[in-house]
């Protein structure tokens, strides 16, 4: 279902009439494309609290993003600048918008460390570019000193309201780390295209030494060599998971149930994968993928996902049942078989699908909204375990408002509340599930790990 409000307020009258009426001004995304893979600006970095023992620069130069200065910046804008904050990279790179800033907050122990975030920002946000990226690197919360906590929480709440006024089309993330290179996948992610609908997000990553990839990867095709099943791939979030994963190397298994056959067939055909039909609530689904994958598999794709929605006191059980059953009860059973089967292989990948509806609750859903945020207790529980007995991660996506034929049946109203409340001001695309699926399942991203991401432009509805 297109959004027409989207491309009317793309055009110049369209921009005149919404701002004169106060309405909501989403702008365009830039999406990854193999003729655009790279934002399209420098890189400013900055650094505030102090000196990072962060190794950050090289992992910054790989993104292929020209650096940038805070005085060029600041020479484009008019600002003067200001604060503590230093920015490095030696290449001066005139007076460019950036397209990405990267702030480097690992060392704030203090609320006077912290007004340096804001000395170094408040001169340059304004100058970052239409669709750019805004990344605050903070470190984890120490709990034996209350003061060091207190401000790394603080991080999250500027990020969070920074990210619901930046505007533009930009976007605005915190990612907690130690280790820059053990982040390399995540910054990377975060710094292009590909997070376009990725904003207000808090990211955990460990340290290195985490299972990761055995030998080179190919940055075009990371996942060459490798098998990923994604479930409910017949349509959808899940087709477009599948053709990303494709695009990225993976041996494709789209997984649907035996009435989408013709579908799946057609989608595995396009990606020169293959299609395997089965209900996934089957009480033997996970016996029946490892015995269709005798080699193993890299990377699982829980994406299925139904909605039966009701409010409790007109739910009668057959509504409540079959959403728990797919969403939740069919993914604890299948991954618990293909683990204790060893079908997952070490460097393996799960990534679950949950929904905002699980994180912040949903009327009409309560069933949906348990399964969604069932999964996201599952994927925080087994992370760990299965980290260390297997060598796989577990993450989950939860979308926002994603368009696609599960949305587009919804009522007309709620429909357009759900594309507008977000700080993105539409709705995402099956693409941008998609793409953070990629991340999370890339081989460098053995570090992320029990970790809950919302693809969701920063929804209004919960934290
Ligand atoms: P969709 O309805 O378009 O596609 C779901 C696919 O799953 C279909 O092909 C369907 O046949 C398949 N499926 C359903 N039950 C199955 C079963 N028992 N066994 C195997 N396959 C089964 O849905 P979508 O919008 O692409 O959503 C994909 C996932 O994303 C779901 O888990 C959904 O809950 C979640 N999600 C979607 C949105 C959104 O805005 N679209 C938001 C939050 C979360």
């Amino acid at each position: 279902m297109a959004d027409r409000y989207l491309s009317f307020t793309a055009t110049a009258p369209g921009r005149f009439l919404t701002a004169r009426l106060g309405l909501p001004q989403p702008a365009p995304l830039s999406r990854w494309s193999a003729e655009r893979p790279a934002l399209d600006g420098p890189l400013l970095h900055l650094t505030a609290g102090g000196p990072s023992g962060l190794d950050l620069a090289p992992v910054l130069a790989r993104t292929g993003l020209p650096t940038a200065t805070a005085e060029a910046v600041g020479a484009a804008t008019g600002s003067t600048g200001g604060g503590t904050a230093s920015a490095t990279g030696a290449a001066r790179s005139g007076a460019a918008r950036p397209a990405a800033v990267v702030l480097d907050a690992t060392g704030v122990r203090d609320v006077d460390a912290l007004a340096e975030v804001h000395a170094a920002l408040h001169p340059v946000v304004r100058s970052v570019a239409a669709s750019g990226r805004v990344v605050v690197l903070g470190a984890p919360l120490d709990a034996r000193d209350h003061h060091q906590a207190a401000v790394q929480q603080a991080l999250e709440g500027f990020v969070r309201s920074l990210g619901k006024e930046i505007g533009r089309g930009r976007t605005v993330n915190l990612v907690r780390l130690t280790d820059a290179s053990a982040a390399e996948s995540t910054l990377r992610f975060l710094l292009s295209p590909k997070s376009a609908y990725v904003s207000g997000q808090v990211i955990g990553v460990g340290a290195a030494g985490a299972e990761g990839s055995d030998g080179p990867v190919d940055p075009a095709r990371p996942l060459a060599g490798r098998t990923a099943l994604v479930t409910g791939a017949a349509r959808g979030i899940g087709e477009a998971v599948a053709e990303t994963l494709a695009r990225d190397g993976a041996h494709v298994v789209v997984l649907d149930v035996p009435q989408a056959e013709e579908d799946a067939r057609r989608v595995a055909a396009r990606l020169g994968g293959s299609a395997l039909t089965l209900d996934i609530t089957a009480a033997d689904a996970g016996e029946r993928i490892a015995a269709e994958l005798p080699d193993g598999l890299d990377v699982l794709i829980h994406n299925a996902g139904i909605t039966r929605d009701r409010r409790l006191v007109n739910m009668p059980a057959e509504r409540w049942s079959p959403v728990l059953d797919v969403n939740l009860a069919s993914v604890l059973r299948t991954t618990d078989a293909l683990l204790a089967k060893g079908a997952l292989r070490r460097g393996g990948r799960i990534v679950a699908t949950a929904s905002i509806a699980g994180l912040a609750g949903n009327a009409g859903q309560t069933n949906y909204g348990a399964s969604k945020a069932g999964v996201a207790g599952l994927v925080r529980a087994l992370a760990p375990l299965a980290l260390a007995e297997h060598g796989v991660t577990v993450n989950a996506v939860a979308p926002g408002f994603i368009e696609t034929r599960m949305t587009a049946a919804v009522p007309l109203f709620i429909r357009e509340a759900g594309r507008r409340m977000n700080s993105l001001a539409q709705g995402g695309l099956p693409v941008d599930v998609a793409e953070t699926t990629a991340w999370l399942a890339h081989p460098a991203s053995g570090a992320v790990n029990g970790q809950v991401v919302r693809v969701c432009g920063q929804s209004l509805l919960g934290a």
